[in-house]
C-alpha cells in the first residue's frame, strides 16, 4: 500500500494571528516557500501592510479582521478564503493570549479571555476548517500550544491548562480525522521573543537562556520550520503528536 498521492503547486494555507510575532514568522515561511497564505487578527500591523502591498505577495496572501474568540467571526473569515481560494490545505492554529497572576486573583474576564480564544478560538477554527478538508480528504492542521501546557508554570495556571487542551484537542481529531487524509499535530513551543514574552522581565529571560540547552530564546523561524515540515503532504503518516521545540529547555 502507498501514501495518497502528494499534490503539487501552492497549496492554501490559514496561519490564526500572523498579524506580529510567531504568527507574522509562520505566514512569512510559508509565503517564501510560494504558498498561498491567508491570516486573521482583531487589527492589522505593518507586517500585513507590507504583504498587501508587495507585488510578491499581494496576490496570494489575504488578510482578514477577525476576533477568534467569536464564532461568527471565524465563519466570515474562513468563508473569505473559501470563496476566494475555493480550499484550505493547511490550518496553523497559531492565535493565543496570555494572562498571568495568581489563579486565586483572576477575574472572570481574564479567565474567559484565555479561554475563548486559545480555547473555544482553536475549535471553532479546526471545526469549520476540517468540514472542507473532510470534503477534499486531505489537509493538515497544526495547534502552537506550549511547553507550558505540558509541565505547568506558577502565575500561568489558566493559559496552561489552555495549552494542555490544545493537545488534548489535537489527539482526538487526529483519532477523528485520520482516516480521511487529515493529519493533526501539536507543537509545544518554548520561550520566543515576542509582544507575549514581553511579560517576563530581563533577569527572568537570561534564567530561561542560561537553562536552555540550546543557549538562547527560540526566533519564529525555528517555529516555523517545524510547522513546514509537520504539513508537507508526504508526511501522513506522523499525526496525533505533541512535538516538543524549546531548544531542549525540557528534555
Ligand atoms: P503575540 O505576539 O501576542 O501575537 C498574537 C497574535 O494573535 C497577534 O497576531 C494577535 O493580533 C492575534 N490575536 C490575539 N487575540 C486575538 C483574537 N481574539 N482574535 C484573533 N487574533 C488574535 O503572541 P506570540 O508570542 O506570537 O504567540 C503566538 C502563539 O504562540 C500563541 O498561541 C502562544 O500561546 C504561543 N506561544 C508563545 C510563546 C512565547 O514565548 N511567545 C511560547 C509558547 C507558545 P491582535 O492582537 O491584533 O488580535
Amino acid at each position: 500500500m502507498t501514501a495518497a498521492a502528494t499534490p503539487t503547486g501552492p497549496r492554501v494555507v490559514v496561519v490564526t494571528g500572523g498579524s506580529r510575532g510567531l504568527g507574522a514568522g509562520i505566514v512569512q515561511a510559508y509565503l517564501d516557500a510560494g504558498d498561498i497564505v491567508a491570516t486573521c487578527a482583531r487589527s492589522i500591523t505593518a507586517e500585513v501592510e507590507a504583504w498587501q502591498s508587495d507585488p510578491e505577495t499581494a496576490d496570494r496572501f489575504l488578510f482578514g479582521t477577525a476576533d477568534l474568540a467569536r464564532s461568527a467571526d471565524a465563519e466570515v473569515f474562513v468563508k473569505a478564503v473559501i470563496e476566494k481560494w475555493g480550499r484550505i490545505d493547511v490550518l496553523i492554529n497559531n492565535a493565543g493570549v496570555a494572562r498571568d497572576g495568581i489563579l486565586g486573583l483572576f477575574s472572570d474576564d481574564d479567565i474567559d479571555t484565555v479561554v475563548d480564544l486559545n480555547i473555544k478560538g482553536t475549535i471553532y477554527m479546526s471545526r469549520l476548517v476540517s468540514r472542507r478538508m473532510l470534503a477534499k480528504g486531505s489537509g493538515s492542521i497544526v495547534n502552537i500550544s506550549s511547553i507550558v501546557g505540558l509541565s505547568g508554570y506558577r502565575g500561568l495556571a489558566v493559559y496552561s491548562a489552555s495549552k494542555a487542551a490544545l493537545d488534548g484537542l489535537t489527539r482526538a481529531l487526529a483519532r477523528e480525522l485520520g482516516s480521511r487524509g487529515i493529519t493533526v499535530n501539536s507543537i509545544a513551543s518554548g520561550y520566543l521573543r515576542t509582544e507575549m514574552s514581553h511579560g517576563l522581565d530581563e533577569g527572568q529571560l537570561k534564567q530561561i537562556e542560561r537553562r536552555t540547552p540550546a543557549g538562547r530564546l527560540g526566533y519564529p523561524e525555528d517555529i516555523a520550520r517545524v510547522c513546514q515540515f509537520l504539513t508537507d503532504p508526504a508526511g501522513s503518516y506522523l499525526t496525533g503528536q505533541v512535538i516538543v521545540v524549546d531548544g531542549g529547555l525540557t528534555s
